[in-house]
Formats: C-alpha cells, structure tokens, sequence
C-alpha cells in the first residue's frame, strides 16, 4: 500500500464520476496518478443517472462508452405529462440521436462507477482515506488524512462533491444554497407495457410544486424520482420515505403510485438539492477543483455528472499542452470550463423555477407554450449543451 501511495504527480481526492474520469484521463497521458477516497468501497447502492449525448462523447474519448451503452438503457421515449396524464411535450429523441450521433443514456450510478474504476490501472483508487487539510509551496501539494498519513505530490485535484473540503482550504468560503425542493429516488423492478423495457426512457409529469419521473433503468428496472417542493430540513431524516413520495403522489397519473409502492424502502434515496453562486476561479498554487467541488448545479438540466467529465478532460488536456507551467495549464482550464459550467448553473437554476411552479395561473400559460414548441425550437434551445464536444 505504502508504494502506492508514495509521492504520486497527482493526487486526486473523490473517487466519484468526476474523479475517476480525471484519473483516466491523466493515465491516458502517461502521468502517476493516485485517487484518494474516504468510503470503504465503492457505492453498491444509488440512483440513476442520465448520460446526455455531450457525456457519451466524453465518454468515448476515455474509453468507456461502449461499457456504458451496454450497461446502461437507451433514452427512445422522452414526454413531459400533466399530474393527470396528458402529454404536454414529446422529447425529440430520435432526431437528436441522429445529430449528435448518440441516444442519451441511463444507468446505475454503481454501474457507471465500476466501469470508470475498471479503467483505471491497479491500485489507483485507496479506499478508507478521509481528507482534511492541505498544505503547499513552490513545489509540492501535501494532503493530510484522518488517518494521520500525509502525501505529496505535484498537483491536487479536489473532485470531493458539493461539500468539498479541498475547495475550502482553497477558494473564499461560500454558503451552499437551498433550492427549495427536495428529491426522492428510487429503484424498481416494474412492468408497464406503455413503456416497455426495449424502448428505454419514459416520462416526467410536472405538477404543482411537485414534479416526477420515470426511466427504464435496463435488466428489468426502473428507476423514477419526485421533487417536491418543501422548507429545509423538512424530510431529510424521514424513516418512512416511501410513505412520503407516495403520499404526495397518489392521486397522479397510473404508473405513479404504483412504481413508487412496488419499491422497498432500502431502495429509497432522499436529499435536499443545493448549488452554489459560480465561481471564477478554481485553483490555487497547484491545487484545483473538479465537478461538484467547484460548480454545484441543481439536477435540472442533468449536467452535473457530464460537466464534471468534461471537466476532468479538458484539465488534462491543458496540463499536456502546457508541461512546463503548472500555473498556465490550471489558467487555461477554467478559462475554458468556468463560463460553460457558469452557463450550466443558472440554466438549470432556470429550468428549476420553471419545473416547480407553485402558481396555478403561471402553470398554465407554462404548459400552453409547452404544448406549441415545434421539434426544431426543442432541439435548438439544448444543442450548445448536448452538441458540445470536450
Ligand atoms: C437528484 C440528483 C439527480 C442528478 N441527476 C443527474 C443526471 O441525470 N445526469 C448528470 O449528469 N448529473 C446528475 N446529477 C449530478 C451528479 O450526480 C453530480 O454532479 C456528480 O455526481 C458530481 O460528480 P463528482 O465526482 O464531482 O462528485 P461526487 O459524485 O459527489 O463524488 C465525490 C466523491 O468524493 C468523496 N469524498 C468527499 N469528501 C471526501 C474527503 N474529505 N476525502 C476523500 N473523499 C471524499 C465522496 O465519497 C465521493 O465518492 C444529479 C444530482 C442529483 C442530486
């Protein structure tokens, strides 16, 4: 173990997406890379997560987008629907899969994880090693662990998610703000012959302060989630949190109550949903964040996963074409990522506000326009999202 972890070129705290991502990326290039992560293993349990087209591509260049299309679920049907059913919005999957040369995907989160970790070469990822503080000067980067071990190395990367401690040793400290709602996800073995399992993809259903979802996750699965509207701190905690998803939603269109009711409660998530304000700058001496650490996004344009990929390939791509600067290279990657990621956070903070409308009236003339936006304003308005290429 201790060869490891001694004195790697780059230290990379969080074997999350975004961590892991950057660590193939560097092997790519050739570099010493070790991964830092406080869990004892990687996550068996967790959610679903739509890989959009601009994730897949980034996904073919670290080599694992075959994997993914084989683990995951094509996303073939794509509706917006009232509370009651009626379909406001038919997502134009197919024509997009033709521009961008991919359908989007849905996979397990644990599934995603283990591809990107199988990339990796042997003993990259030390599980069990709690980051806490950080020190440097004009040559090396020294991590401090719970554990009470230190390591150098010649850059940090912070990929420790939306609470992470790397960014707070080095950005001015800034309060993570409340979105205002609240998600419930589950996991399900369901059948329901309107969305057939071949088909992949499925439905949201946007209510009053309350919005739903529903994917085919692949094997038989199902994976579905509920946001709902509520002060902070009002289910974080909850025990019964099955009860509670299926009390909001039990008076809501067929697949709904019953999706959510055939789900056990172990395989109930519950989490209040945060961002930040943007930032500028991410780096610090030749420490820099990644992902969450550095531009926490509301899930409502589903980017937070694949900016976090587009992340950890641009970084690496700066750091080889600028070997002799350390300052350029981390520069040079926020100018090319902070005003994309910027774009990112106030879109889906956009689309929240629009998604969990609370007034009747406002929902109405929503679902008006909704019901008129031709196929080519549907996909003009997403193509800089999903049409980029990092
Ligand atoms: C409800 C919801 C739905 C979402 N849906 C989508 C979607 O459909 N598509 C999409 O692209 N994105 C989605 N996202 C966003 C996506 O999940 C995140 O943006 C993404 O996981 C960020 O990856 P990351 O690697 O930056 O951070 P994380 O995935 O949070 O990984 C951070 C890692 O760092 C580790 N860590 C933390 N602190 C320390 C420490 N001190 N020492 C060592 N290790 C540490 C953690 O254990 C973890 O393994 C969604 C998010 C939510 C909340």
């Amino acid at each position: 173990m201790a060869n490891t972890i001694n004195n790697p070129h780059t230290s990379i705290i969080g074997a999350g997406i975004g961590g892991l991502s950057a660590a193939i990326a560097l092997q790519q290039l050739g570099q010493k890379v070790s991964v830092f992560e406080r869990a004892s293993k990687l996550k068996e349990m967790g959610a679903g997560i739509v890989l959009s087209a601009n994730a897949i591509k980034t996904l073919e260049k670290l080599g694992v987008a075959d994997q993914v299309r084989q683990a995951g679920s094509p996303v073939k049907k794509a509706e917006i629907r009232t509370p009651d059913g009626q379909v406001l919005v038919n997502m134009p999957v197919h024509k997009q899969a033709e521009r961008y040369g991919t359908y989007s995907y849905l996979i397990y989160r644990p599934d995603l994880q283990r591809i990107l970790s199988e990339k990796l070469e042997p003993n990259t990822i030390v599980l069990n090693k709690k980051f806490l503080r950080l020190e440097q000067d004009g040559v090396k980067a020294t991590s401090f662990f719970e554990d009470g071990e230190s390591i150098e190395s010649e850059l940090l990367i912070g990929a420790d998610g939306v609470h992470s401690q790397v960014r707070q040793n080095i950005v001015e400290k800034s309060r993570l703000s409340y979105s205002g709602f609240t998600a419930f996800r589950g996991i399900t073995h369901y059948e329901d012959p309107r969305f057939p399992v071949e088909l992949g993809g499925g439905f949201e259903a946007w209510g009053n302060g309350k919005r739903f979802g529903f994917s085919q996750l692949g094997k038989g699965r199902v994976f579905w989630f509920a946001s709902i509207n509520a002060p902070q701190g009002t289910f974080p905690t909850a025990k019964n949190k099955k009860h509670i998803a299926l009390q909001h939603f039990k008076s809501w269109w067929g697949p709904i109550a019953d999706v959510i009711d055939s789900t056990s409660e172990e395989n109930t998530l519950v989490h209040e949903i945060f961002d930040r304000e943007p930032i500028k700058k991410w780096h610090k001496g030749r420490v820099t964040l990644l992902g969450d650490a550095a531009h926490p996004m509301l899930p409502n344009l589903g980017q937070g996963g694949a900016q976090a990929m587009e992340d950890a390939l641009i970084l690496s791509r700066c750091l080889k074409q600028f070997p002799w600067s350390l300052e350029s290279a981390l520069s040079h990657y926020e100018q090319e990522r902070v005003p994309r990621v910027t774009k990112i956070v106030q879109g889906s903070r956009m689309m929240a506000r629009m998604m969990q409308l609370e007034n009747p009236a406002a929902m109405e003339v929503r679902n008006q326009l909704l019901r008129k936006v031709p196929d080519v304003l549907k996909i003009k308005r997403l193509d800089w999202i999903l049409g980029y290429e990092a």
